[in-house]
C-alpha cells in the first residue's frame, strides 16, 4: 500500500484502501525529522489545515491518540455487526457552507464523500399527539407553523428572510481567522438592516422567541436546537433563534456510509499527496528548540520533528502542560484556566430491528432526525440544572438520530441504528465519577420518555446498546474536555477574538512555530470544518503563499 516516493518518504497510493492503521518507526523507515509539518491530533479540522498544507506541496505528518483518525467524526461498529454508528456527530450542517465542500476547493469528493440530505430535516412530536414537522420546503414547514398559529407561521417566514439577508455575513466571519476582514459589526454596520442584527445579536435567544411566536409548540420548536449550545436565556444567543431558519438551507445532510466518511477521505488526500498518518500516538511533550517548537514527543517515547511547524488539536488545558509554563506568557495561561467547558451530552446508541415511528395524519413518520422537548419551560430549566449540576430525568429534551433511515449502508437489510441524544451537566453535585453509577438509569429513563413518542421501539426490537455519559464522552477523546461537544462553551467570553483567549485567536500560540486548530479556536465547535481551513489560511500567510493560491494550483 505505501511506498518509497521520489522525494524519500513514505508515501501512499492515492485512493488506496485507508492507510490510518498505526505504523512506527521500527517498521517504516520514516526518518524522524523528514517532515515540514506535524500535527498533534486528527479531528476533521486539523486533517483540513493538513490536506491543504499537502496540497501546497507541504509533508505532514499527522498523529492521533486513538487507534482511528476523525476525533468527533467517526463511525464505528460498536453494537454489533453491520451497526455503523457515529460516534459523535452525524450532521455536518455547518461544513456545506464551507469553501472546502460549497466550492469543492481540493476535489474532496474524489476520495469517497458523498452526502445525503434527508426530508423532512426535523420532526418534533408533542405530548397531546400534535406535531411539527420540518421540511425543506419553506411554504410546506410554514404550513406546520399555520396548524397551530398562523401569526407564527407568517413570524417564521418572515425570520427566515431577515436571515437569509444577512447569513453571508456570518459565513464570511466563520470563514475568515481572526483579524482577516472586518469583525461582524463592522460587516454588520453596512447592511441596511445592520442596526436590526446589531441589536438582535445582543437579545437572548429566548427573548427574541417569547416575543414573536405566541403558541407554545412553535415557541418550543424554535428552541429545538439550541439549548445544545447555550442556554436560551442569555444575552447575546440571539441568533441561536434563528438556528431553524439557517436549518431549512442547509439541512442535517449525512456522510453516506457514516459521519467518520469525512475523515477517511481526508486522510486519503492527505496520504495522495504524501502526507503520512500514524495512530496510537498519544502526543505527551512538545519539542522546543532555542525558543521555537521543532516537533512532539508521543507517550511511547517516539518524537517527530516539522522543519516548517508544528500544529495542534490538543485541548487547551492539556497543551499548556506540554511545554514550561514560563514558554506560554501569563496571559495564555490565565486564558487556559478561566475556560469554560459548558453543554455537555449523554447519549445512548442501540442497534434496532425497525426505525422509530411518530404517529401523523394518515399514519407514521419515521425521520432521521426527531427532537422531544416538553415546552419552552423545560428548554428554560435545562440551564438551572446545569448550573446546580443535577441530572434531571424528567421529560428529557432528546435529540433522536436515526441515520440508516437514509442510508441503509449503515446496518443489515432491514436493521437500524438509532441514536437517543440527551443533555446532562459534566460536573454532578456527587462529582462526574457518579455517572458510572447512575448512567444506566438515565438511559433507562430517556428510553421510557422516547417510547410515549415512539411506542413500536419495544424491548424485542433493541438488539443490543451502548451508554455515553458525558464522562465516557471525555474518555474516548480528550478534546472533549470535561465532556464539552464544542471543546468548551462558545457564549461571549469564548468566542471570536477571545477563543481560544485575547491576544492568541489568530492559530499562531506563543510558543514560535505553533499553530492551534480545532473546536478551543474560532469559530468554534461542530462539524464546520471552519478552524481547520482557517488556521490553513494562516499558515499558508507565514510560509509565504495564500490558500487562493493553493486552491488556483491545485484546479490546474
Ligand atoms: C455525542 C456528540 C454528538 C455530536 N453531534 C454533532 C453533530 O451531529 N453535528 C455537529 O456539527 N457536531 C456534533 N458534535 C460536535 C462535533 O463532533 C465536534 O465539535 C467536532 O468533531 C470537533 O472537531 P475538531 O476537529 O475540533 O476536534 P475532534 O473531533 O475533537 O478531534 C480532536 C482529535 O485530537 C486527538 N487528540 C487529542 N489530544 C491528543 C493528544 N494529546 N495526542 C494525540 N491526539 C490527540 C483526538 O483523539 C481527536 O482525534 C457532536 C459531539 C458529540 C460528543
Amino acid at each position: 500500500m505505501s511506498s518509497m516516493s521520489r522525494r524519500g518518504f513514505v508515501q501512499v497510493a492515492a485512493l488506496a484502501p485507508l492507510a490510518v492503521k498505526s505504523l512506527s518507526l521500527g517498521q517504516k523507515a520514516i526518518p524522524a525529522d523528514h517532515f515540514d509539518i506535524v500535527v498533534a491530533g486528527a479531528g476533521h479540522n486539523s486533517l483540513i489545515t493538513a490536506a491543504y498544507l499537502a496540497k501546497a506541496g507541504y509533508r505532514c505528518l499527522v498523529l492521533d491518540g486513538r487507534p482511528k483518525v476523525g476525533g468527533g467524526v467517526k463511525t464505528a461498529e460498536f453494537t454489533l455487526r453491520g451497526f455503523k454508528h457515529d460516534t459523535c456527530s452525524s450532521s455536518h450542517s455547518g461544513l456545506y457552507d464551507n469553501p472546502l465542500l460549497r466550492d469543492d476547493e481540493l476535489g474532496l469528493r474524489e476520495y469517497g464523500l458523498e452526502y445525503i440530505d434527508p426530508d423532512p430535516i426535523i420532526h418534533m412530536p408533542f405530548a397531546d399527539g400534535s406535531y411539527l414537522t420540518q421540511w425543506r420546503d419553506l411554504d410546506r414547514t410554514c404550513a406546520e407553523f399555520a396548524k397551530f398559529s398562523k401569526r407564527d407561521a407568517a413570524m417564521y417566514r418572515r425570520m427566515y428572510a431577515d436571515y437569509e439577508s444577512v447569513k453571508h455575513i456570518f459565513q464570511a466571519v466563520a470563514f475568515s481567522p481572526v483579524g482577516f476582514g472586518k469583525p461582524l459589526n463592522d460587516r454588520l454596520a453596512e447592511h441596511s438592516k445592520g442596526k436590526f442584527w446589531q441589536r438582535r445579536l445582543a437579545m437572548s435567544q429566548w427573548e427574541i422567541i417569547r416575543d414573536n411566536f405566541e403558541d407554545d409548540h412553535c415557541r418550543a420548536f424554535m428552541l429545538t436546537s439550541p439549548w445544545a449550545n447555550q442556554p436560551a436565556q442569555n444575552p447575546m444567543t440571539g441568533r441561536l433563534a434563528y438556528a431553524s431558519c439557517n436549518q431549512l438551507t442547509t439541512g442535517r445532510p449525512l456522510p453516506k456510509g457514516g459521519s467518520g466518511k469525512l475523515a477517511e477521505a481526508l486522510a486519503r488526500l492527505i496520504e495522495a499527496h504524501g502526507g503520512v498518518i500514524l495512530t496510537n500516538k498519544p502526543v505527551v511533550r512538545l519539542i522546543v528548540e532555542n525558543g521555537k517548537c521543532t516537533g512532539v514527543e508521543c507517550a511511547d517515547g517516539s518524537s517527530f520533528r516539522g522543519e516548517k511547524a508544528v500544529l495542534s488539536t490538543i485541548h487547551i488545558k492539556h497543551l499548556v502542560d506540554m511545554a514550561p509554563r514560563e514558554m506560554w506568557g501569563q496571559d495564555f495561561v490565565d486564558g487556559v484556566e478561566s475556560w469554560q467547558a459548558d453543554c455537555q451530552v449523554f447519549v445512548t446508541n442501540y442497534a434496532v430491528t425497525e426505525p422509530p415511528q411518530f404517529s401523523v395524519a394518515g399514519g407514521t413518520l419515521s425521520p432521521v432526525h426527531a427532537s422531544l422537548l416538553a415546552g419552552p419551560e423545560r428548554a428554560l430549566r435545562f440551564a438551572f440544572d446545569y448550573a446546580i449540576g443535577a441530572a434531571n430525568i424528567e421529560n428529557p429534551p432528546l435529540h433522536v438520530i436515526c441515520c440508516s433511515v437514509a442510508d441503509p449502508t449503515r446496518a443489515p437489510a432491514g436493521m437500524h441504528t438509532l441514536k437517543l441524544l440527551g443533555y446532562q451537566p459534566y460536573d454532578l453535585k456527587e462529582g462526574p465519577h457518579h455517572w458510572d453509577e447512575i448512567k444506566e438509569q438515565v438511559s433507562e429513563a430517556n428510553l421510557k420518555y422516547f417510547r410515549q413518542f415512539s411506542p413500536n421501539l419495544t424491548d424485542d426490537k433493541i438488539l443490543a446498546k451502548v451508554v455515553e455519559s458525558p464522562l465516557d464522552i471525555e474518555r474516548q477523546n480528550p478534546h472533549n474536555w470535561h465532556g464539552a461537544v464544542h471543546a468548551g462553551s462558545q457564549g461571549p467570553a469564548q468566542s471570536g477574538a477571545l477563543r481560544p483567549m485575547p491576544g492568541w485567536a489568530q492559530h499562531r500560540m506563543p510558543i514560535p512555530g505553533l499553530y492551534q486548530t480545532g473546536a478551543t479556536t474560532h469559530p468554534g465547535g461542530s462539524v464546520t470544518g471552519a478552524p481547520g481551513r482557517n488556521a490553513a489560511m494562516v499558515m499558508l500567510k507565514d510560509f509565504g503563499t495564500s490558500i487562493e493560491e493553493v486552491v488556483k494550483t491545485s484546479r490546474k
